[in-house]
């Protein structure tokens, strides 16, 4: 099975992506998880993108695309992935729509998970109160410029995925067990 999760910061994406990854055994692919490993890291990329995560910026298309590139070849790809924070422009939709036929690959589905804003700024607030790390990117400032890109290059990949047939809205506001339900029968 391969899908992308689509969905604002805060809306539930990497909780339900774990939750899939159990139930068909394939792989979480969270560009986010990885760049803040390469920060952590202090690797070249790591040093190159810390601002840009920082500040809530996307880094750019031509970065994490190879990057994702890279990451669908290895071995753990083969049974499938869920992409979790990517594609999040069309630009890189599109690079990765060539990506996947070069490789022979369908995508089974772009689920796309649905929370008003007001709640997500409530849910993101709470993941930093509770959470023991705390991103350097849940903060009021950084917050509001990812919901703002989210609003301006990401929210287009609705229509692009409504228009190839293959997005399946879920309303997430239910409870994390509600939305796993709707998201299987969508599935
Ligand atoms: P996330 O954990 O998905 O919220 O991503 C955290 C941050 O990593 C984002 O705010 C961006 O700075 C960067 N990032 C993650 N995925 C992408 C992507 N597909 N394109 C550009 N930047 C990304």
């Amino acid at each position: 099975m391969r899908l992308i999760l689509l969905g604002p910061p805060g809306a539930g994406k990497g909780t339900q992506a774990a939750r899939l990854v159990e139930k068909h055994g394939i792989v979480q692919l969270s560009t986010g998880d990885m760049l803040r490993a390469a920060v952590a890291a202090e690797s070249e990329v790591g040093l190159k993108v810390k601002g840009v995560l920082d500040r809530g910026e996307l880094v750019s298309d031509e970065l994490i695309v190879s990057i994702i590139a890279d990451r669908i070849e290895a071995q753990d790809c083969a049974n499938g992935f869920i992409l979790d924070g990517f594609p999040r422009t069309i630009a890189q939709a599109d690079a990765l729509e060539e990506l996947l036929a070069n490789k022979g690959i369908k995508l089974d589905g772009v689920v796309q998970l649905e929370v008003d804003e007001a709640i997500l700024l409530d849910r993101i607030k709470t993941r930093a109160a509770e959470s023991a790390e705390v991103r350097s990117d849940d903060n009021e400032e950084a917050l509001k410029k990812r919901l703002d890109v989210y609003n301006k290059q990401t929210a287009p990949l609705v229509d692009y995925y409504k228009g190839k047939g293959s997005l399946k809205p879920v309303d997430g506001m239910q409870s994390v067990d509600a939305v796993a339900a709707q998201i299987d029968a969508a599935l």
